[in-house]
């Protein structure tokens, strides 16, 4: 995969190319947003994107200029997604790519996990030109590790970026938003979604891909990635339960309920 396949986050990405064309990338972002609207994708695509080897990758674009004099255009940049930097990547094996991410019961991101982090960014890169950092959901960073990341952020290691990603910005710490260039991403709009569902539904079922644009709220991902419509039926369930009206003729339309 790579930048121009992310539906939807086009202004984000934009900006992303703009600091890949002019060689100007700020040490530490945070992408902020909704839950299931590519935020991820958008942060896995850049790392690629800065490390690439092949013809629209960052190391083409070291200095503004396309080798061989050419001017740059944002529009080119972009992860070949055929290099061993891009395979490595997208496999998880790419030695400058880490993913941080909330483990164990809490569902928290440790003090350690940070210490661990920045002893791998104290190493020059291996194979990129960047070592990237993706620290995903990182408002459950505890509070040692917040403190301890504080420090990172602080003492930027040469040649490193971290990403933070989270559904929930105003949970973190006002010191660690404030060092990072946020960069905000929107759900779709229904009609946008509703189009690129049915382009993407194995069954172009215009019924189904309306609602599934409106379940998930303009989240593509979530309307991929989850059965929303059977998750609905359940609700419904519930519901009915809840009602004591469980005779399967209890609710003939469900429809109906819909509107309740
Ligand atoms: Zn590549």
């Amino acid at each position: 995969m790579a930048f121009r396949e992310i539906i939807g986050q086009e202004k984000a990405i934009s900006i992303l190319k703009g600091c890949i064309m002019k060689n100007r990338i700020p040490h530490a972002m945070l992408f902020a947003g909704d839950e299931g609207i590519g935020k991820r994708l958008t942060a896995l695509n850049f790392a690629k994107a800065l490390n690439c080897r092949g013809t629209g990758g960052g190391d083409l674009f070291s200095a503004g200029t396309k080798e061989g004099g050419a001017a740059a255009d944002a529009g080119d940049i972009d992860a070949c997604d055929r290099c061993p930097s891009c395979t490595k990547t997208d496999r998880a094996s790419h030695p400058d790519v880490f993913i941080i991410r909330p483990e164990g019961d809490g569902g928290q991101i440790t003090v350690s996990a940070i210490r661990q982090l920045e002893e791998s960014l104290s190493y020059k890169p291996f194979e990129g030109r960047w070592k990237v950092a993706i620290i995903d959901n990182a408002d459950r960073l505890n509070q040692s590790a917040s403190n301890a990341f504080l420090q990172t952020l602080e003492e930027p290691a040469p040649r490193s970026i971290l990403i933070l990603i989270t559904s929930r910005p105003d949970v973190m710490l006002a010191t660690i938003r404030s060092r990072c260039q946020r960069i905000n991403f929107t759900p779709l709009p229904v009609d946008l979604m509703q189009e690129l569902l049915k382009e993407r539904l194995e069954k172009s079922d215009s019924d189904k891909s309306t609602l599934l644009s409106v379940l998930s709220g303009g989240r593509l991902g979530h309307a991929l990635d989850e059965n929303l419509i059977a998750q609905r039926d359940r609700s419904f369930e519930i519901f009915r339960r809840m009602l004591g009206r469980v005779e399967e003729d209890a609710w003939d339309d469900r429809d109906e309920i819909e509107m309740v």
